[in-house]
């Protein structure tokens, strides 16, 4: 970055979230977060990341590099509580001050009230904290004549860390996205619909560490091409926070036309929910047998009295199939909530494209909302379900973007 004709050296700071409480295995955390800062910004330019107490800091390594770039990357990755773009100034008071001066000269030059916040963790550096703040409060007072000091809530923090090698300087921290890295949780199978909540409940999920994968019913030819486009482009928003999502598609067609034809149609939608959770459970044991790590739960986009099948009902009819938790992080969310997070997230303008789901091609006009198990086991004993399932998990595709 060049300022005035001074050319700057700018580095990234990020400072870890939760992980910092995590004791022993904060090490197991930090690694799994300075990798998944790596996957993230592996397209932005060569760098190089440096550790330092809670710290990590990113370091461009040429001027590829883009800051702006990395800086809405590195918003998305969990396991970080706030990052900056920081200036690197040589630990020399004077030329500190030069750099402050220099670094925040647009804001300051703007702004009506300032603070000077320092952080000293090289305990050699000559001068204390509050003396750098009272100091370079001084000297900045004098050179914006606009400005005053305000300690509570001031139009502009100006940010000093004396740290081991340099000192930094940065003006407002930005908020990260929280949780704890993707990836330090084990793995969750998201069942992926096109609609609002599954992928809220996905991010909600990858937030507190879960690495994702996904699976989507497909009942072609009731459902089409550009229905399947819209997931997959979902598929894509949760990467980009999620990492990759290994995204499976099943068809559900003939499965579902068995189910309308031989079961009580008030039944329909949670026999159908109940087969979904046995399909995700057949691939997930079709990915252990190839190799790949096991999925250990399963994640929907339930919410508690939304619809029909989601009652303490249809919900504990479900469980009865499920070998691993399901786990419905929005069961206590309205969908106000819910779509406020669709947004914050980027998932909302693509989930509320109107396409067909699956579900609805043959949700039943009045589905039961208390059904009871034992009627639902009794049709579906109407069907060859076994068959018919192990046909839709052996047939089931698998992309990656
Ligand atoms: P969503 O907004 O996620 O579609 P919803 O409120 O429409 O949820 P339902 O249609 O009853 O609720 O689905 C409940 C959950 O079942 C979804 O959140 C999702 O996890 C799963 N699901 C529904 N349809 C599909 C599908 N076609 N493929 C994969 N999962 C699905
Ligand atoms: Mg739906």
């Amino acid at each position: 970055m060049v300022k005035g004709n001074v050319k700057m050296k700018e580095v990234i700071l990020v400072k870890e979230g939760e992980i910092f409480l995590k004791g022993l295995n904060k090490k197991n955390f930090e690694t799994i977060l300075v990798n998944n800062i790596k996957k993230s910004l592996k397209e932005v330019g060569p760098f190089k990341i440096l550790k330092q107490q809670s710290t990590i800091t990113i370091v461009p390594e040429s001027e590829e590099f883009s800051l702006d770039l990395a800086v809405k990357k590195i918003a998305k990755v969990f396991g970080i509580a706030s990052f900056e773009r920081a200036l690197v100034v040589e630990k020399d008071f004077e030329k500190i001050k030069a750099a402050s001066k220099k670094y925040l000269k647009d804001e300051l030059e703007t702004k009506k009230s300032f603070k000077v916040f320092a952080k000293r963790s090289d305990k050699n550096f000559f001068l204390s904290s509050p003396s750098i703040c009272a100091k370079l409060g001084e000297f900045l007072l004098d050179e914006f004549k606009n400005l005053h000091v305000e300690l509570n809530n001031p139009d502009v923090v100006v940010n000093v860390e004396v740290r081991d090698t340099y000192a930094y300087i940065y003006g407002k921290a930005e908020k990260g996205a929280g949780g704890v890295p993707v990836n330090s949780a084990g793995e969750g199978m998201l069942l992926l619909s096109g609609g609002i909540d599954s992928p809220v409940a996905g991010w909600m999920m990858a937030k507190r560490g879960l690495r994702l994968k996904a699976i989507h019913f497909i009942s072609p030819p009731y459902t089409g091409e550009r229905a399947l486009k819209k997931v997959e482009d979902l598929v894509l928003i949760l990467k980009e926070w999620a990492g990759i999502v290994p995204f499976f598609i099943a068809n559900t067609t003939k499965l579902q036309e068995e189910i309308k034809k031989n079961c009580p149609q008030d039944l329909l939608t949670i026999i159908l929910r109940r087969c979904m959770i046995k399909i995700a459970l057949g691939v997930i044991e079709r990915e252990q047998e190839k190799g790949y790590k096991k999925s250990g739960a399963l994640i929907t986009g339930e919410s508690l009295s939304q619809v029909a099948s989601q009652t303490l009902g249809g919900i504990s009819c479900t469980n009865f199939v499920s070998s691993v938790p399901i786990l419905r992080p929005l069961i206590g969310m309205d969908k106000e909530e819910i779509v406020s997070i669709a947004r914050k997230i980027g998932s909302y303008e693509t989930s509320i494209l109107p396409y067909e789901d699956c579900c609805s091609i043959f949700s039943p006009k009045h589905p039961k909302t208390n059904p009871k198990l034992f009627e639902i086991e009794k049709a579906e004993g109407n069907l060859n379900l076994k068959e018919l399932i192990d046909s839709v998990v052996e047939e089931t595709v698998l992309k990656i973007f």
